[in-house]
């Protein structure tokens, strides 16, 4: 019941359950916690240009392809619904998730499968990155909602591409020590 039935991948019950237990670990560690979403571009107009079947095998090669970067311990690779995906990764920062995110988009368009619907004619995928050390009080929903607008983005900015979401940083005082001294003057 946890395992997607088309792709073989965990599904989005699973991955529920591991993020909200690798956000308390990475609460209480203090470490960075990475989620990376993931949806294939135009794949509605695919449908239309290959039938559904052929749309299925490439959610399954789309599938195969991000399971095959799970490097680690405790990544997961999900099916999130549809022609979404989701990769779970625990003690990794924004700069490598980003990395990472890159390889499977490059991993994806080096498949090579035909789609005429899709700038450059083959299948992409364009990811959103969200990461942060998470503090307790927040909600497996927050980290969604930053990976699904920084993918948002990465629609809006051409599909085939990364793009990120880092949670504001504690405000840095913009007065240089050397200025605010000669203020007191
Ligand atoms: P965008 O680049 O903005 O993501 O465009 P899109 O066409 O991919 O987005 P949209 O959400 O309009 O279409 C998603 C399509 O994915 C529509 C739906 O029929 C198809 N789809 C969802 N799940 C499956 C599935 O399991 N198999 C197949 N073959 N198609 C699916
Ligand atoms: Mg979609
Ligand atoms: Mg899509």
């Amino acid at each position: 019941a946890m395992l997607d039935g088309m792709t073989g991948i965990p599904n989005r019950r699973y991955l529920d359950e591991q993020l909200q237990l690798a956000m308390r670990n990475a609460s209480r560690s203090k470490s960075a916690l990475s989620l990376v979403m993931f949806d294939v571009d135009f794949f509605k107009k695919y449908n239309d240009l290959y039938g559904h079947i052929q749309g299925d095998y490439c959610l399954q090669d789309v599938a195969r392809t991000l399971r095959g970067m799970q490097r680690r311990h405790g990544d997961l690779a999900a099916r999130y619904g549809g022609e979404e995906f989701a990769l779970l990764l625990p003690d990794t920062d924004l700069d490598n998730a980003h990395r990472i995110a890159q390889k499977v988009l490059d991993g994806v368009r080096t498949l090579a499968i035909p789609h005429q619907g899709n700038a450059g004619g083959v299948v992409t995928i364009s990811a959103g990155v969200m990461s942060c050390v998470p503090r307790p009080e927040m909600r497996i929903e927050d980290l969604f909602a930053g990976a699904d607008r920084a993918l948002y983005r990465a629609k809006e900015r051409g599909r085939d591409r990364v793009e990120d979401c880092q949670l504001p940083r504690p405000v840095t005082p913009s007065i240089k020590p050397d200025a605010a001294a000669g203020n007191l003057q």
